[in-house]
């Protein structure tokens, strides 16, 4: 398997540390409110890698955290508290909240295929774990008490942007710039590992520690429960690109310091999903949920689709025009697929091994590559075109559904009436709008109509009685 990572900054060969195992841990949600589809983009992307990792015979134990404390509204340490925020908002208590929000998070997971990991551990559960790891790193000198916090202390490293990339500028991307200085704070990027001087007096969930009340700083929560399920050493570290400043380089400053030698090896970094305004994210409020797009009658997979038919190193821009093109791919896809397993069933007949296993090599190196989706989908469309029989096409595209989670055998309840009455009455609209521009020489117009239509599945043909339609 091929890999990018963001702290070589290169693709490379992916070697775990113990030959055949993967430990993989994924950031979890902060769950004062839904997930949006671009959390949710991270989410499938990373589903991608674990379940590419078990198809090349890895044997993977995936941990996630669920952050239910600490995560305050700036990466930055300042800000107010996201999760009391929340139960302010709906007038429920914090662990209200995320008892919601969690479950919200899990069926969102379901209705998308994702995998659930093999550990979730909400962070509420580790309090004496963080303190462990605190008290470690105070004795050893990283860490220092001021104003009644405990901080971690950045120059006693030598070199904390570990990640690459020098200019804070562009890390700055998940830390807001209305940032007010601590004073407490020795050098600009230390950070808080314990709050007991809280700012916000009415701080719901708080516990004892050896600096007194208080609550954990948001980046301990995933070092220690990663360490707690997956030890000392990790092969893959995932998140989104806003993860990568502060919150994964303070995770290696403080893992490091308290183990003494290197935490992770690679890190899986997945891009934003933006809209026209930019990146989707819960604080701007510009945020689209699975349940909206089902209310638009959308199929939750169909999102999916669309994730996979981008790399997760590029930016995604969402848009219901790109989705209503995946929707129409996703569809004429799937009517393919559910006709090959009735012609399997229905012409019975062996699989020829030797061509699924050149299939299924071709698939393998397209998602090995750095879990290229694009590619893989190519060859899954490759396969339905390919000349051999039915068994064969539907061996194989049950196989690459492992990874690609997209139900393709699922047969799907055919639009209501009333859809197809609405979408018949567009489609003719849009034939009238191209005779209307054919009639003014305006050809551009004309080929601009005819392409859309095509990009959600549907022919045109020009008779002498005038433009008939169908599906592709
Ligand atoms: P949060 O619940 O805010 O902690 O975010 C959960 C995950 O979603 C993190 O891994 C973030 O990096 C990721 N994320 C946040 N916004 C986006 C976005 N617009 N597109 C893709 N991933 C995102
Ligand atoms: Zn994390």
């Amino acid at each position: 398997m091929k890999l990018y990572n963001t702290m070589t900054r290169r693709v490379s060969e992916f070697v775990p540390n113990e030959p055949g195992k993967v430990a993989m841990y994924t950031c979890g949600p902060t769950v004062y409110h839904f997930a949006h589809i671009g959390n949710l983009r991270s989410y499938i992307c990373e589903d991608v890698l674990e379940k590419t990792l078990r198809y090349l015979g890895y044997d993977v134990k995936r941990v996630m955290n669920i952050t239910d404390v600490g995560h305050l509204s700036s990466d930055a340490d300042t800000g107010e508290d996201k999760m009391l925020a929340g139960a302010k908002r709906e007038h429920k208590t914090v662990m209200e909240i995320a008892d919601f929000y969690t479950k919200a998070f899990f069926s969102d997971m379901e209705k998308l295929n994702i995998k659930m990991p093999d550990v979730v551990e909400p962070a509420t559960n580790c309090i004496p774990e963080f303190i462990h790891m605190i008290e470690v790193l105070l004795e050893k000198g990283y860490a220092y008490k001021a104003g009644e916090n405990i901080y971690f202390d950045t120059s006693k490293l030598d070199n904390y942007y570990v990640l690459g990339n020098q200019n804070e500028d562009e890390l700055m991307v998940g830390v807001r710039d209305d940032v007010e200085e601590d004073t407490n704070k020795r050098n600009k990027n230390d950070f808080v590992l314990w709050f007991t001087k809280s700012k916000f007096e009415d701080q719901a969930l708080k516990w004892d520690s050896p600096w007194g009340v208080g609550y954990p700083g948001w980046h301990i929560e995933c070092s220690c429960i990663s360490m707690k399920h997956l030890g000392e050493y990790m092969d893959i570290h995932c998140g989104g690109v806003d993860n990568i400043f502060p919150h994964h380089t303070n995770e290696i400053a403080q893992s490091e310091a308290y183990l003494g030698h290197k935490w992770c090896n690679y890190w899986y970094h997945v891009h934003h999903l933006n809209d026209r305004e930019g990146k989707m994210s819960k604080s701007k409020g510009n945020i689209l949920t699975v349940s909206v797009l089902e209310e638009k009658g959308y199929d939750p997979l169909v999102y999916r689709f669309f994730c996979l038919q981008s790399h997760y190193r590029k930016p995604l821009e969402f848009s219901y025009e790109a989705l209503d093109n995946a929707a129409a791919a996703f569809t004429k896809l799937l009517r393919r697929t559910v006709q090959i397993k009735k012609d399997a069933e229905k012409e019975g007949g062996d699989i020829d091994r030797a061509v699924f296993e050149e299939y299924d090599a071709r698939f393998k190196e397209a998602i090995g590559n750095d879990t290229n989706t694009s590619m893989a989908l190519t060859v899954l469309y490759d396969v339905l075109k390919a000349d051999t029989n039915a068994a064969t096409k539907k061996a194989l595209a049950e196989s690459f559904d492992s990874v690609l989670s997209l139900d393709l055998f699922r047969e799907r309840e055919e639009k209501s009436a009333e859809e197809d009455s609405e979408l018949v009455s567009w489609i003719e609209e849009q034939i009238a709008l191209r005779k209307a521009a054919k009639k003014e020489k305006n050809f551009a117009e004309a080929d601009r109509i005819r392409a859309e239509l095509l990009d959600r599945g549907i022919v045109l043909r020009d008779t002498r009685e005038g433009t008939t339609w169908e599906r592709a």
